[in-house]
């Protein structure tokens, strides 16, 4: 089967954050048909909660989607390096697959900081595939934190 990529769509739900006022990252979840059964975007300041990450909420929705608290064969695209919050989420919804866009270094926990996946306590581990339209996540990224700066 040809790979399809959702990170576009990722990348619409970051924008929809940004224009919300949060941190612009957004996240997909897709079933092992190929379909979106999740969409979301930072709602952490809208909802006042620290866990609303894109990849939480996205995790939450699909989950009640599928009636299951496992993801099993679904795939998550997230535009920015899942923090080890998030990780740690991925890892108990059983995500087969990770594709994430820009890397974190301030709060990443896959490649950088705890790399929660390579921990010996991991219970599960996805497949990683990283640099997905990196480009354009850094750039939504830049351009918030810049606007709020300036
Ligand atoms: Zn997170």
């Amino acid at each position: 089967m040809a790979f399809t990529s959702f990170m576009d769509t990722a990348l619409k739900e970051a924008r929809a954050a940004a224009a919300r006022g949060e941190v612009p990252v957004g996240a997909v979840i897709v079933c092992p048909k190929g379909k979106v059964i999740a969409q979301e975007g930072n709602r952490t300041r809208e909802t006042n909660d620290p866990t609303a990450h894109a990849e939480i909420l996205a995790i939450r929705a699909a989950c009640e989607k599928l009636n299951s608290e496992r993801l099993i064969g679904c795939d998550l695209y997230v535009t920015l390096e899942p923090c080890p919050m998030c990780a740690g989420a991925i890892a108990h919804a059983r995500i087969e697959r990770l594709y994430y866009g820009a890397s974190d270094p301030k709060s990443g926990g896959v490649a950088l900081g705890p790399r929660v996946f390579s921990h010996s306590q991991c219970h599960h581990v996805p497949e990683v595939y990283d640099g997905i339209a990196e480009q354009e996540a850094a750039i939504l990224l830049k351009e918030f934190f810049g606007a709020k700066r300036g």
